[in-house]
């Protein structure tokens, strides 16, 4: 139990499974400025309300059918659902880097 400093992962749990995860290896959702829920990459360079999603489409369906989704992030957001799954979905496919990824379905 010493030195976790440098080597503390932040975790964050995706809103559709439950499943704890890096917050790197997870999708951010964030809302911007003017209210639209927008799909944050691992930067995360937007602050406030984040909904954290793993990067398969299974998760994200979920997230999206699932109030928890929009309650984790502000009740009067604007989800554009087909907007966020081409953005994740663009997202999942360059993120080659994505640690959690895994193709055993
Ligand atoms: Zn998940």
């Amino acid at each position: 139990m010493r030195g976790r400093g440098l080597n503390d992962v932040q975790v964050r749990m995706c809103v559709a499974c439950d499943r704890r995860a890096p917050k790197r290896t997870l999708v951010r959702f964030a809302v911007a400025g003017d209210g639209v829920v927008v799909v944050v990459d691992r930067g995360a360079n937007i602050l406030g309300r984040g909904a954290y999603v793993c990067p398969n489409i299974d998760c994200f369906s979920e997230a999206m059918s699932t109030y928890r989704f929009v309650h984790a992030l502000r009740k009067r957001s604007v989800v554009d659902r087909e907007g966020l799954k081409s953005e994740f979905l663009k997202f999942v496919d360059s993120g080659s880097n994505f640690e959690g990824e895994r193709k055993d379905g």
